[in-house]
């Protein structure tokens, strides 16, 4: 087979098969394919797509380059379950579902990533944690979600190389965009996790990489119908990113709001409400619950006994951090010294806000990284956000920042400042857009 008819076939519009596929897939795996055609096949598939047959071989292609889960032998008893989001700001949600669903009889073997752009990072987040090791082999992964029933471990080159591999020609050749191969990219590296369920936290808004809640509904779908061709259970919710998610943006700030939402010290109502819908959609599409309003008691259930914290105390444990770090969290996660408070320009109502001018502000700050490979500060960060409708000004600022300087906290003042506006009306979108599911594929509004 030769590679550049595969090339000129996609480009001239024509459907690929699976062989066709296959052979591509195995020349990025094995580094045979040159990668000015590998970049060439990327341009071609991002004008002409890839239907979901096309885009299901690719996704089973690219997880079957690499190790891929067995869970069948591991005598567990529930499902194995898991959650990706599409990335947002101050969004902690993973810290909180895995060991929710734990609590809840799931199993949830999390391989999470550091930030992207102006995106947080969950591997960042629990790397601020001393001790916790996000690189486990994989057998001590699978350990331990045996026994704790949750792991957060970072990207391993055995899960999907080939995804690996794409990727990083598609992030220099603009084509990034495609939404097959956003699927195919997403769902691979789940799939060879060995999940049998997956919810999607497909996000909208200003701090998303989906602008509209039409993309979002766009890419839940297409997320789903790739699920269906490769035999994994997809449900999306689509939910709004147009304000920080809770109170918190940073890496170690992060890790104590979830500590905080755990230990119901304080559940900031944004993060609570997409925690639970979220929490219980993956009960539901995990069957461990028949319907979400049972699901949803189920969640509060597990949070309000403590168990849910309690398995994330085991998880952190077992991955070699701090066995007391809830109880002595102040301790094991030192936050920068200088707090500088952000006054609005205008007091009054927070009407909007620019979350990817905020995110940008926070790698400046050092929460994430301008350059691949660079360290992250886990002591820096904002605090006590504002939110969409609440009232700021001389009493009450926008945030918070921790910083190691004065400087950098004059620069991102400054650049959050001028990211937040002020009035008198303002109209709120709601968190949870809508609903995507196998049994009601057409979004359906979620309200609220
Ligand atoms: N996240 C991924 O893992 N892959 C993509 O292609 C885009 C976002």
């Amino acid at each position: 087979m030769l590679f550049d008819t595969i090339i000129r076939r996609k480009r001239d519009g024509l459907t690929l098969t699976r062989q066709e596929i296959d052979f591509f897939v195995a020349g990025l795996s094995d580094g045979s394919l040159p990668l000015e055609q590998v970049a060439a096949l990327a341009m071609a598939i991002y004008w002409r797509s890839l239907d979901p047959v096309e885009t299901g071989s690719l996704t089973q292609a690219m997880t079957r380059s690499g190790m891929v889960m067995d869970w069948s032998n591991a005598d567990l008893s529930g499902p194995v379950v898991d959650k990706h989001s599409t990335g947002g700001v101050g969004d902690k949600v993973s810290l909180l579902l895995a060991p929710i669903v734990a609590a809840c009889g799931g199993y949830v073997p999390m391989i999470t990533g550091s930030g992207l752009g102006h995106t947080g990072g969950t591997l960042d987040k629990l790397s601020s944690i001393p001790g916790y090791d996000c690189h486990v082999s994989h057998e001590r992964f699978r350990a331990i979600v045996r026994e704790t029933g949750c792991a957060i471990i970072g990207q391993t080159g055995q899960l999907a190389p080939a995804d690996k591999q794409f990727y990083a020609v598609r992030d220099v050749t603009a084509t990034i965009e495609s939404l097959p191969l956003i699927c195919a990219s997403i769902l691979s590296k789940k799939a060879a996790a060995g999940i049998t369920a997956l919810v999607m936290d497909v996000k909208y808004g200003s701090g998303a990489f989906m602008q509209t809640p039409d993309e979002a509904i766009a890419l839940s779908q297409a997320l789903m119908n790739v699920g269906q061709e490769i035999g994994l259970t997809v449900s999306a919710l689509v939910t709004d990113m147009n304000e920080v998610l809770g109170s918190a943006a940073g890496n170690a700030v992060e890790v104590l709001e979830a500590i905080d939402y755990l230990t119901g010290e304080n559940r900031h109502p944004r993060l609570h409400r997409i925690t639970v819908e979220l929490a219980a959609e993956m009960l539901v599409t995990g069957r461990i619950a028949p319907s979400l309003d049972e699901a949803r008691r189920k969640v509060e259930f597990a949070l309000d006994s403590g168990a849910a914290l309690e398995r994330f105390a085991r998880m952190v444990h077992a991955l070699g951090g701090p066995a007391d770090l809830v109880e002595r969290h102040a301790q094991y996660l030192p936050l920068a010294p200088i707090r500088t408070h952000v006054h609005p320009l205008v007091a009054g109502r927070v009407t909007s806000m620019d979350v990817r001018a905020i995110g940008m502000a926070l790698v400046e700050l050092g929460v994430g990284r301008k350059r691949v490979g660079e360290p992250v500060d886990s002591g820096v960060g904002i605090v006590n956000m504002a939110g969409i409708g609440d009232e700021v000004g001389p009493e009450r600022p926008l945030c918070t920042i921790l910083s190691r300087s004065a400087e950098s906290a004059r620069i991102a003042a400054q650049h959050i400042r001028a990211s937040c506006w002020t009035g008198d009306a303002c109209t709120t979108t709601p968190l949870i857009h809508s609903r995507l599911s196998p049994n009601s594929p057409a979004a359906s509004s979620a309200g609220g």
